[in-house]
């Protein structure tokens, strides 16, 4: 049973009007939860894996892991997306190991760090070379490819960037034509990581609109797009933990910019919250339990609820079976009539 092209699942999003979220994986008990929560509502999904993910799960766990997935929803669109692809390297190993769909984040330059760790930004220029490069390879084998303009605040699995920058939709028309991406990540102010905000963010929801409109057929990614509900920040610090006071991105904002034209929304943070709040119960409640299926099940219960609820928000639930899912063969041969 193969993956599905992210650019199908996205397109279909897009002609349809809702939105789908990606959400990360490192684990078997998360892509069970992420499984269990697009069967229940029969959603298409996209399942990620950031660079460090692929260190953590050795690669070829993770490859089974996936294939696992998809054997056992035949009837479910999946696709597998690698999260911030640093380098053309890590993009030929994604492919590899048969993700149907990559990031290439030109955006910063992930080989060089300041002293706080931070990557500075790469110049329009790089970005689109880098990126083009990789729009080449993956092209030739049916993969879908993400780009990103602009630059995100905050931290998520070595992501850090220097500086924040807004998207330019002036520049949009020009990457999208120079490269030939089929997804582009935008900044609109939301930020990676746990802690984005200290107070309800103001995103710049007409850029989603006017990007939209300079680059109606490529589609548009929000990153950093958790929403760090003030009762899981409470439920992690009741069972012991100590997080800070936080905001995220609220759902009903991310609801506006799909509306305006956002189809792909990466969710990743909410799902570590949800995982670590369910462990710290067992632990605190529990003291006595010493079976790793005693904490983690629950956690896996808990992660499905979470993004069962997001699936429906964002408008996917319902959408499984829409559509005949194509394969990496028909989007090479799509590809390559476009040429
Ligand atoms: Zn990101």
């Amino acid at each position: 049973m193969p993956l599905t092209p992210m650019r199908q699942i996205l397109d279909e999003a897009a002609k349809a009007g809702y939105g789908v979220g990606a959400y990360n994986v490192n684990n078997m008990e998360q892509i069970q939860a992420i499984m269990a929560a697009a069967k229940e509502t029969q959603s298409p999904v996209i399942i990620q894996a950031s660079h460090g993910a692929l260190k953590y799960s050795n690669m070829v766990y993770l490859k089974h892991l996936m294939q696992a997935a998809v054997e056992e929803n035949p009837e479910i669109p999946v696709a597998m997306h690698l999260d911030h692809g640093p380098d053309i390297k890590t993009v030929k190993e994604a492919i590899a190991l048969g993700f149907s769909s990559v990031m290439i984040d030109g955006s910063i330059d992930y080989a060089v760090k300041d002293a706080s760790g931070a990557h500075p930004p790469r110049s329009f220029e790089d970005n689109a070379r880098v990126t083009k490069e990789v729009v080449d390879y993956a092209h030739a084998r049916g993969v879908t490819v993400e780009g990103e303009l602009g630059t995100l605040g905050g931290i998520e699995d070595d992501t850090q960037a220097t500086a924040v920058h807004l998207t330019d939709p002036d520049q949009c028309q020009e990457f999208v034509q120079k490269t030939g991406v089929d997804a582009l990540a935008i900044a609109i102010g939301t930020s990676h990581g746990a802690y984005k905000f200290k107070e309800e963010p103001k995103l710049a929801m007409d850029l989603v609109t006017e990007i939209h409109k300079r680059v109606p057929n490529v589609r548009l990614v929000m990153h950093g797009s958790s929403s760090v509900p003030q009762e899981l920040v409470d439920e992690v610090n009741k069972y012991g933990g100590k997080l800070e006071k936080t905001m995220g991105v609220p759902v009903k904002a991310i609801q506006e910019a799909v509306k305006r034209g956002i189809s792909k929304i990466n969710v990743d943070t909410d799902g570590r919250l949800v995982v670590t709040a369910a462990i710290r119960k067992v632990f605190q409640e529990k003291p006595k339990e010493f079976d790793p299926r005693k904490y983690l099940g629950p956690s896996r219960d808990a992660l499905a609820k979470l993004i069962a609820e997001r699936m429906k928000a964002f408008g996917t639930a319902g959408h499984a079976k829409d559509y005949r899912a194509m394969s990496l063969d028909d989007m090479k041969a799509f590809y390559a009539g476009k040429k």
